[in-house]
């Protein structure tokens, strides 16, 4: 499955609870990235200006990179995708790579929040350096304030959580992810879900919507 939604809409935190479910991994091209970036390695090297302007990485650096790890053999049994495909060029090669590997694309669920509550949401996020576990400072705090309640590791705000860099995230998803909720549409694909509910609320939806799309595989 691929969710969608707005920067900030609580597609990782859906998707992180929505995997472990499941027993699928969790795959966010966001979360790829940085990891490239910390361990320096060309395609970090690559990655990095973009990811910190808010930007969208190329297509032909980000396509290769999810390619390789839908490739591996964890996926096998099916894969929860977070922050890809964000193009038509994207959702296209995800479409090849997909009959490569002999896998089908069972439910696109659109998180739907207003650019409002998207805001308000990047604002206060704050990331687990180590694990990459989300929280927020008022929505969703951890225990201890400033530490990971998995891992005990140190909280941090990504360079790109600035107020300028949220507003141009914003208008590059009406610009270039925004077309995919209707090519999504168009394949029979898109369920949408109301995503200003607790994180509670909208993980059930969620699982009632894959109960019904995939119970059956
Ligand atoms: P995305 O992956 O779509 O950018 P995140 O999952 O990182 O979104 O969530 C953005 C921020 O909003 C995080 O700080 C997260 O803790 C918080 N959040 C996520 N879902 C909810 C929710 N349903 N209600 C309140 N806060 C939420
Ligand atoms: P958010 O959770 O705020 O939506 P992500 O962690 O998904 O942010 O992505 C962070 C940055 O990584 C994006 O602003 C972009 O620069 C880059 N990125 C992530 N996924 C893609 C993608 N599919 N295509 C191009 N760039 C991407
Ligand atoms: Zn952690």
């Amino acid at each position: 499955m691929v969710l969608l939604g707005l920067p900030g809409a609580g597609k990782g935190t859906q998707a992180e609870r929505l995997a472990r479910a499941l027993g699928v991994p969790h795959v966010a091209s966001g979360d790829l990235f940085r990891e490239h970036m910390d361990r320096e390695t060309e395609l970090g090297r690559q990655a990095r200006a973009y990811v910190e302007r808010g930007d969208l990485v190329p297509d032909e650096v980000t396509i290769g990179m999810v390619a390789e790890r839908l490739s591996r053999a964890d996926c096998a049994d099916g894969f929860v995708l977070d922050g890809f495909p964000r193009t038509v060029a994207q959702a296209e090669a995800l479409r090849r790579v997909l009959d490569r590997i002999g896998g089908v694309l069972h439910i696109v669920p659109l998180v739907r929040v207003s650019e409002e509550v998207a805001l308000a949401r990047l604002a206060g996020r704050w990331t687990c350096r180590d694990c990459g576990a989300v929280y927020h400072d008022l929505f969703s705090p951890p225990r201890e304030a400033g530490v990971c309640d998995v891992c005990g590791g140190g909280l941090y705000q990504r360079p790109d959580e600035t107020p300028e860099a949220h507003r141009h995230r914003l208008q590059v998803y009406k610009e270039q992810t925004a077309p995919l909720v209707e090519y999504y549409r168009r394949a029979g694909l898109l369920v949408e879900v109301d995503g200003e509910q607790s994180i509670e609320d909208v993980q059930a939806d969620l699982r009632a919507i894959v109960e019904t799309a995939c119970g059956g595989r």
